[in-house]
C-alpha cells in the first residue's frame, strides 16, 4: 500500500483484516516512524485498534523503502493525494506519476498496479505508459480501484461498501482483485467490473453527484427561508420518495472536505477538456465557495449588524465530525472573514486543534464547549460532533456575553433554545429564524 493517509492507512488495515499480508510505504518519515512506534497519525474512530490487532498478528507492518513492500507482492496499490493543482483546478496527478515509476523500479514478478487514488479519466493508461517505459521487462497489469470510504466511519466503509468498483479488462488482474475483495464477495458486496476509464469516472460521478445533492438543498434552504418553510420537513418530504433517498439532504454552510471541493473542480476542468462541459458542476462548485463565504455574514448579521470588537465562540472546526482532517473546511472560510470583519475568535474542536492552529493561526483554542461559549456575543456551531449535540443550554446562556447562537448544522430545535432565554439562529428555518 503506497500512501498511509486516510485511505491508504484504512485500507491497509482492512486487507490486513481480512487476512492479507500487507506492508505499508510512505515516504513521510515522521508519519512512518509514528506507525512504527505504533501512533496513529489521524483521527480515525477504531483505527488505532484495528492497526494494533494485525500488527501484532504479523499481518500488517510499515516501511519508507519501497523496496522493502513491492517484490513479492500480488498487488501494489496507489493511494497518495491528488490534490487540485494551484491555479487551475486539475486533479494534480504528480504523487501518483512519481509513485508508479518508483514501483515499476522495484518490480520483480506479476503484480497489478492498483489505483486507489482518485484520479481523472486516463490516469491508469498513464501509469500503465510510466511503468512500461520505465521497465520494459516488467510482468504486470494496471487496475482502477476507487475508494468511497468516508472519513469518519472509514473502517465500517471499507468492510461493509455498498460496492466495490473494479476496472481493468484483464483476466489475471481481475482474478488477484478478487482474490484480495474474496471476504466481500462473500457478502454478497455488489462487486462493478468494468473498465479503467469507466472506474475512473464512476469515482468523479459519484462525489459531483453528492456534492450536487447537498448544494441543491442549501439552496432549498435559501428558499425556505424566505418563504416561510421548513428545509428539515422539505428534506424529509423528499427523502421518502426512494428515488431520491434521505441520505446527503442535510442544509449546512457548504460542503467542504478533502474530496468533493477538489473532485468536483477535477471533473468539471477534465469534462470541458474533454469538450463535454459539465454546467451543472461548474455552478455547484461557485454556488458552494459563494455559499461558504456568505456564511460569516449569516453571524454578523446574527451580531446585530457588526463583529467589531466581538468575541465569537465556535463549536467544531473540522469539515465533518469524527475527523481531524482540515482541508477546505467551511471553518477555513468563516473564521478568517469573521476576524476580519474584527471579531476575536476563541474556538474548540475535539480533534483537530492540532491541525487547525497551523492553518487558523489567530484563534484561542477552548478545551471544551463551554470554554468556548464563555464571555462570547455569539456562540456558532459550525461542525455537529456528537458532544455538542446535547450542550447544557441554560449553562451556555449563563456563560455567554449575549445570548445568540447560530447554528449552521441545524442540531437543536427553537422551542429549547428559547426556553433557555437564547436567541437562535438556524439554516433554512424560516418559521423560527
Ligand atoms: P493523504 O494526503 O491523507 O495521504 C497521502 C499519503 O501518501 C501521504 O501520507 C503522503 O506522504 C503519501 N505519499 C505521497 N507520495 C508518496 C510516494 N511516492 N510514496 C509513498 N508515499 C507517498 O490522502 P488521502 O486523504 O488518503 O487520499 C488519498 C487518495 O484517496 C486521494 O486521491 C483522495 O482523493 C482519495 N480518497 C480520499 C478519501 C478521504 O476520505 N480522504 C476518500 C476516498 C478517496
Amino acid at each position: 500500500m503506497v500512501g498511509t493517509g486516510y485511505v491508504g492507512l484504512v485500507s491497509g488495515a482492512c486487507f490486513a483484516e481480512f487476512g492479507h499480508d500487507v506492508v505499508c510505504v510512505d515516504k513521510d518519515e515522521s508519519k512512518t516512524a509514528r506507525l512504527l512506534r505504533g501512533e496513529i497519525p489521524i483521527y480515525e474512530p477504531g483505527l488505532d485498534q484495528l492497526v494494533a490487532d494485525n500488527v501484532r498478528a504479523g499481518r500488517l507492518s510499515f516501511t519508507t523503502v519501497l523496496a522493502d513492500a513491492v517484490p513479492g507482492s500480488a498487488a501494489v496499490f496507489i493511494a497518495v493525494g491528488t490534490p487540485s493543482r494551484r491555479g487551475d483546478g486539475f486533479a494534480d496527478l504528480t504523487y501518483v506519476y512519481a509513485a508508479a515509476e518508483e514501483i515499476a523500479r522495484t518490480l520483480d514478478g506479476y503484480a497489478v498496479i492498483v489505483d486507489k487514488s482518485t484520479v481523472p479519466v486516463g490516469t491508469g493508461r498513464q501509469v500503465q505508459r510510466i511503468i512500461r517505459e520505465t521497465r520494459p521487462d516488467a510482468d504486470f497489469d494496471v487496475a482502477s480501484n476507487p475508494e468511497f470510504l468516508r472519513e469518519g466511519s472509514a473502517i465500517e466503509d471499507f468492510m461493509r461498501p455498498d460496492r466495490v468498483v473494479i476496472g481493468t479488462t484483464s483476466d489475471r488482474a481481475r482474478e488477484v482483485m478478487r482474490a484480495l475483495y474474496r471476504p466481500l464477495f462473500l457478502l454478497e458486496t455488489p462487486i462493478v467490473m468494468t473498465t479503467l476509464e469507466t472506474a475512473e469516472l464512476i469515482k468523479y460521478a459519484a462525489n459531483a453527484f453528492l456534492a450536487t445533492k447537498i448544494t441543491f438543498i442549501n439552496e432549498i434552504a435559501d428558499v425556505c427561508e424566505r418563504v416561510g418553510a421548513d428545509v428539515q420537513d422539505v428534506a424529509k418530504g423528499m427523502g421518502l420518495d426512494g428515488r431520491i433517498g434521505k441520505k446527503f439532504l442535510h442544509a449546512g454552510p457548504g460542503y467542504g472536505g478533502s474530496c468533493f471541493p477538489k473532485d468536483t473542480r477535477a471533473i468539471a476542468q477534465s469534462a470541458r477538456q474533454a469538450g463535454a462541459p459539465l454546467r451543472l458542476v461548474e455552478t455547484v462548485i461557485a454556488v458552494n465557495e459563494e455559499r461558504k463565504r456568505a456564511m460569516a455574514e449569516r453571524v454578523v448579521a446574527a451580531a446585530g449588524g457588526s463583529v467589531d470588537g466581538a468575541t465569537i465562540g465556535v463549536l467544531g472546526v473540522s469539515f465533518k465530525p469524527n475527523t481531524d482532517d482540515m482541508r477546505e473546511a467551511p471553518s477555513l472560510d468563516i473564521i478568517p472573514a469573521l476576524q476580519q470583519a474584527g471579531a476575536t475568535v476563541q474556538a474548540f474542536d475535539p480533534a483537530a486543534v492540532h491541525e487547525a492552529t497551523k492553518l487558523l493561526p489567530d484563534v484561542r483554542w477552548c478545551s471544551d464547549a463551554y470554554e468556548a461559549a464563555a464571555g462570547a456575543d455569539v456562540l456558532v456551531l459550525l461542525t455537529e460532533w456528537n458532544e455538542f449535540r446535547a450542550l447544557d443550554l441554560e449553562r451556555v446562556r449563563s456563560l455567554l456575553a449575549r445570548p445568540i447562537v447560530v447554528d449552521m448544522r441545524n442540531v437543536y430545535r427553537q422551542a429549547e433554545m428559547t426556553a433557555a432565554g437564547l436567541t437562535y439562529h438556524s439554516i433554512g428555518r424560516a418559521s423560527i429564524a
